[in-house]
């Protein structure tokens, strides 16, 4: 009985276990010298801080070094490092916000080491480390979200480990990969519950920089595994980062990374044939999934002509009454000029939009799908089951559905005034918007998040808010649309996790961003952005050579003269207290920490009062606390793991 009740604990703490919060450590000045403000070392290191995350973000092997300056304790050198299972963006997110933290946590520090929560790595020194492939200032770090493994089944974990982390690096350094990344998996089948514990499935990341060849990185890596035992072993921890200039190991006991394992492993029960089986190689995972995904589609494809009429991607139980939301293409056909161009509203991701009109006059706005996105069909299912069961004044109505002759076609109300950034971001219709009418949108779009947050039967977080997916009716009153990428909540959840990290560019927090967790904090940072561009007229899209949002409106507020930046659109005329209580409003949802954002409910008291006293916002997530960083979106799109649509980011797994 003990055993048992032993065996359960264990369990329940290894499994239920969240993956840690974002951590960043900076080992600061490891040769102890200091530079001063306005030397040459501090004006190469703001170079540095300007270019090595871009650079490092938009290199196909997510890692770049610089050396800037001449001249000893001058010359800056510098090497940026994302694990190799990230996107460009979740890589720049990653380096901006460890410089960031590395200035606050090592002010004035020549050499600094950073590592933000084993995502991304970054040094910058006086010294020439980087033409060294010494894997230097070496460390192992363990977080309170890696239980102890109980002192019984100690030994024989820390044995899979070893395996484990074995063959992982042997993978990562064999060169398939010019990542030099590999990610493993060790499946564990047997019962350890005689010995008092069991031992739950391992998983493991093993990484070099890409600049060094498969020797040098073997070498390397069998260098950390040495360290283990002395290390990392005698901890009993159920997991561990050992981090290293050059390369490092990371095993845990849920899986912290994206996409499948590289390197799957089995520990079979003990005394029968022991330890490690298969290596499933990615390619032939790769083979089965093609050979899998092309038996489906042939499949749909047979069903599809012998069925012509039939709904054949939408699950029919998700949508009550879903009869009578079908809608015929005869009628849209006619509806719309047979989707003449002179219609067209507008195109996204995965279809253009038309203006039609119903036989009965009603207006309607018909989204059609282009014919082979995939992606666009899961997304076209999602947002249809949400949208008929949900109803508020400030989210867009869906009328219809159209599946027939293998179209596939969204009927919405249609929205005269088209969507917010057609206005806001263009000079000569933002003249026309007057303050009093983005404040109500301001205060539409907030309470349509309230609906979806708190006020429908489930709790909806939308994960795309963005200008173009704010429509605005004939009296400007805004609707959220577009809610192919919203989730549901349960009521026993609180916080989500994705390894398909999806989203615009500019709207994402950096929760979701760098780990994939969302919770309705998600929505409330992007409504905080929206806020900001809405104010001062300007996007954040990180466009080259300007400087973005977050640094501009922060510094700013810091220096009093937040006045300047409400967009010129605005005129002389309009109230400057409402303005500042917005951006402070903004400022509070733009937060680093999801828990210091406000929920909705408190945006819309805070909006509809005169009188409650904001408090002062922290630094906004992203704002490095010197001066600006610089992104080429056209670079982040043409990233190999994104694929439609435009300036969406998708990591690697199936919705
Ligand atoms: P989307 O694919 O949802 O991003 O839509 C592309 C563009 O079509 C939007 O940016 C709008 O300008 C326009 N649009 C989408 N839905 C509507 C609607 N219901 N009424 C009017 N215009 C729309």
């Amino acid at each position: 009985m003990a055993t048992i009740l032993a065996a359960v604990l264990i369990l329940a703490v290894l499994h239920h276990h969240l993956p840690p919060a974002e951590a960043v450590t900076s080992i600061c000045s490891s040769n102890g010298r200091n530079y001063t403000e306005g030397s040459s070392y501090a004006v190469n290191l703001g170079r540095v801080i300007d270019s090595l995350p871009t650079k490092a973000s938009s290199s196909p092997s997510l890692f770049a070094t610089a050396t800037v300056g001449a001249g000893a304790n001058q010359t800056v050198y510098a090497i940026g490092l994302c694990r190799g299972d990230l996107v460009a963006y979740t890589c720049l997110v990653c380096l901006r916000s460890g410089l960031s933290d590395a200035k606050l946590d090592c002010p004035l520090a020549m050499d600094v080491s950073i590592d933000v929560a084993d995502t991304c790595h970054l040094r910058f020194s006086n010294l020439d480390f980087v033409a060294s492939t010494n894997n230097s200032v070496q460390q192992a770090f363990f977080s309170t979200y890696y239980p102890t493994v109980a002192s019984s089944v100690a030994g024989r974990f820390n044995a899979l480990v070893a395996q484990l982390l074995q063959a992982t690096a042997d993978y990562a350094a064999s060169g398939s990969s010019e990542r030099r990344f590999a990610t493993g998996e060790m499946v564990v089948d047997e019962d350890t519950s005689q010995l008092g514990g069991l031992i739950p499935n391992i998983f493991a990341t093993a990484q070099c920089t890409p600049d060094l060849t498969p020797a040098q990185c073997g070498a390397c890596l069998a260098g950390a595994m040495a360290e283990m035992p002395r290390q990392v072993f005698p901890r009993n921890s159920s997991g561990a980062s050992f981090v290293g200039e050059r390369c490092g190991l990371r095993f845990a006991t849920y899986s912290f990374y994206n996409g499948n394992a590289m390197v799957q492993l089995h520990a079979r029960p003990q005394g029968k044939k022991t330890a490690t089986t298969t290596v499933l190689i990615t390619v032939f995972a790769i083979l089965a999934e093609l050979l899998a995904l092309s038996l489906v589609g042939f499949w749909v494809w047979k069903k599809k002509s012998s069925q012509r009429k039939a709904p054949l991607f939408i699950n029919v139980e998700d949508v009550e009454n879903f009869e009578s939301i079908f809608i015929g293409l005869s009628i849209l056909r006619s509806a719309t000029n047979n989707f003449d161009e002179k219609n067209k509203l507008g195109e996204g991701g995965f279809g253009a939009v038309y203006k039609g009109a119903l036989p009965d006059g009603q207006e309607i706005a018909v989204k059609r799908l282009y014919q082979s996105t995939k992606q666009g069909l899961g997304q076209m299912k999602n947002e249809l089951a949400m949208m008929v069961k949900l109803q508020h004044k400030n989210l867009v109505r869906i009328i219809g559905v159209c599946l027939e002759d293998g179209e596939h076609m969204l009927v919405y109300e249609y929205m005269p005034n088209k969507s917010l950034d057609t206005i806001i971001f263009d000079p000569d219709r933002s003249v026309h918007l007057d303050w009093g009418s983005r404040f109500r949108i301001i205060n539409g779009i907030a309470r349509g998040l309230q609906y979806l947050h708190e006020h429908s039967q489930m709790t909806i977080v939308h994960r795309d808010l963005k200008a173009s997916n704010v429509l605005l009716d004939a009296d400007m009153k805004p609707k959220i649309s577009d809610f192919g990428l919203a989730k549901i909540f349960t009521d026993d959840q609180t916080r989500k996790a994705t390894s398909l990290i999806i989203g615009t560019l500019g709207y994402m927090s950096p929760e979701y961003a760098l780990r994939g967790h969302y919770t309705t904090k998600l929505d409330v940072f992007s409504f905080g952005i929206l806020v900001l561009e809405i104010v001062t007229g300007r996007r954040n899209n990180y466009a080259v050579n300007t400087e973005d949002l977050f640094s501009l409106v922060w510094k700013h507020w810091v220096e009093g003269t937040i006045a300047e930046l409400s967009d010129p659109g605005l005129g002389r005329h309009y109230p400057r207290g409402e303005v500042l209580k917005c951006i402070n409003i903004g400022l509070l949802c733009v937060q680093q920490n999801p828990t210091d954002r406000p929920s909705m409910s408190t945006v819309v008291v805070m909006l509809g009062s005169d009188t409650i006293s904001l408090e002062a916002p922290y630094r906004p997530a992203y704002v490095l606390n010197r001066s600006r960083s610089y992104i080429d979106t056209t670079e982040l799109v043409k990233e190999p793991l994104c694929s439609e649509p435009q300036s969406s980011i998708t990591e690697l797994e199936p919705r």
